[in-house]
């Protein structure tokens, strides 16, 4: 399960961050996952579970927020939200062009004490 790695991953930094501010304690944890980073918000929640025990944030709530993919076509100039896996500009037709948005597995914002 990638989803158990990751959301280690994402744990130790943010207990490190939690410690470095001198917490004791993580009541909320707060992460952004883009829609084309391979996981979604339920299967991290569920890794969350398993993950935070017997660390500083076993009580902590975990909020996701869920970015949608954002591509964006030079040629055109123009931002869009793609609406197939090719990722078509929808002005000039060219697949695959570059995410701008949509990619983060991040943490975002921590809530401790
Ligand atoms: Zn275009």
């Amino acid at each position: 399960m990638a989803e158990l790695w990751l959301m280690q991953n994402l744990l130790e930094t943010a207990v490190n961050r939690a410690r470095q501010l001198g917490a004791h304690h993580i009541h909320e944890i707060k992460i952004q996952i883009g829609a084309a980073s391979d996981v979604t918000p339920e299967s991290l929640a569920q890794a969350f579970e398993v993950v935070k025990n017997g660390t500083i944030a076993q009580d902590a709530h975990l909020h996701s927020e869920y970015l949608p993919i954002v591509c964006y076509c030079a040629t055109c100039n123009v931002e869009f939200q793609p609406i197939d896996p090719l990722y078509q500009c929808p002005e000039c037709h060219q697949p695959y062009c570059e995410i701008r948005q949509g990619q983060e597995l991040e943490l975002n914002d921590l809530e401790i004490s």
